[in-house]
Order: structure tokens, then sequence, then C-alpha cells
């Protein structure tokens, strides 16, 4: 039996999985703790054990629909924690869909083992500040080292990726963005997201700050900083 933590399911997506129509799985559980994170209630919870969703019936959804859609979305929380993902994302494979997959790039011996079973058509990983900044501010003991692990395991191995940043302050900065994108100089797409002010938030308090937030049009000398090293640059 295949467990995987669902904390929501989206039926249908026109812009999570680039050109694809696809179907939404939320994985519960996350070893990070952004505090702009708009899914807190994904994250607080632990990444075993009942979700909210049956497996099965998700399963059943999808093979009834697999002719209406072209792809899944496996998003959280994050899913590479989930001790069940590879037979999960198998059994999607098997129904002849694409799988695109989200993750914090803090498991690359999982992506690499997806990637090179041939599982995963589309990765978008986060890269949330300056490698050396992740301890003190997404408040995780992880090494510097696995994030630098994924993106390389990402460049090498995956068929189509992206990396993506939320743009916020303190995580980044343009001396940050620089250095952001020098260690992901040539890489297919990098997407400089957003982030919405009125949503709700991991840190209830983090989004009254006001300064935290970039202008458009700061933003938009953010993208040409990335520019300099990465040809397809997206604002979200
Ligand atoms: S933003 Fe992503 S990585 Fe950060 S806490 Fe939320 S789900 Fe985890």
């Amino acid at each position: 039996m295949i467990t995987l933590r669902i904390g929501g399911f989206q039926k249908n997506s026109l812009i999570d999985f680039p050109g694809t129509i696809a179907c939404v799985v939320f994985t519960m559980g996350c070893n990070f703790r952004c505090p702009y994170c708009h899914n807190p209630a994904l994250v607080s919870g632990p990444v075993t054990g009942t979700g909210h969703h049956d497996v099965e019936e998700i399963f059943s959804f999808i093979s009834s629909r697999k002719d209406l859609i072209d792809g899944v979305v496996i998003t959280g929380g994050e899913p590479c924690l989930q001790p069940d993902l590879v037979p999960f994302i198998s059994r999607i494979k098997d129904m002849g869909l694409a799988v695109k997959l989200d993750s914090n790039g803090s498991r690359p011996e999982v992506l690499a083992h997806l990637l090179d079973m041939d599982l995963v058509d589309y990765v978008a990983m986060d890269i949330k500040t300056d490698f050396n900044l992740y301890p003190d501010i997404i408040k995780t003991s992880l090494t510097v080292d696995a994030i630098e692990e994924s993106m390389n395991v990402i460049m090498a191995k995956a068929p189509a990726y992206e990396f993506r940043t939320t743009c916020v302050r303190p995580f980044i900065t343009e001396e940050i963005m620089e250095k952001i994108c020098r260690r992901i100089m040539g890489a297919q797409k990098y997407v400089l997201q957003k982030c919405s002010k009125n949503v709700q938030m991991l840190d209830p308090h983090f989004s009254r700050q006001a300064d935290r937030f970039f202008s458009d049009l700061e933003i938009q000398g953010l993208k040409a900083i990335a520019q300099k090293t990465v040809k397809t640059v997206i604002i979200r």
C-alpha cells in the first residue's frame, strides 16, 4: 500500500505546470520554516500519518481524468520527505501522465533517484537566499551542501526545470541575487516570484514590515541582475 500524506488536492490547474493542464497534489510536512510561507497548514504538521485525502481515491480520480489532463504537479510542504514518493510518482507515470515536482532542494538524493528513473519531467526548485544564510533564515539545520548538490543534480539530469526565488528582504538583496545568479550561471530558467502581502503566512507578523517587499521597479532591477547569467528570467 502506498502512503502519502496529502493535505490538499486541486483537480485542475493551467498555471502550475508550464504548457500542461494538470492536477495538483499538496503533501504535508516541511523541514524548512520560511516565515513568508503561504501554506502554513501544510508545513506545521508531521510528514507521515493520515492526510486529508485517501491516496487510492486520488489515484482513482487522476485515472478517471487522464484523457482530460496532461500531468500532475506534486508540491507541498516538501514532497521529497514523503517515504513513498517514488512509488506514488511511478503509479502516475504508469497512467501516461507527465509529472512536475516542486522541491526546496533539501533532499538531493531523492531528486537524483527520481531523475535517474525518468520519473519526473519538470523540477521547480526554490532557492531561498544566499546558501550560507539558510540555517539562520529558514530555521533549518540543513547543510548548504544539500542545496548545492540539488542544484547540480537538477542542472545535470532534469529534462526541464526552473529555479525560483521568492523575493523578500532580508532573504534577497541585490548582493544576494548576484551571488545566487553566479551560482546558477547557464541555468535553463530562473523565476523571480513576487511575495503577496495579503495572504496567511507561517509567521503572522512577517507582512507587517512593509520594507520587506520589493516594488515592481525593484523586482525589475533584480531581473536585470539575473539576466547577466541566466538567459530566461521570468517575474511571476
Ligand atoms: S515556503 Fe516551501 S520550503 Fe518554505 S516552509 Fe513553506 S513549504 Fe516549506
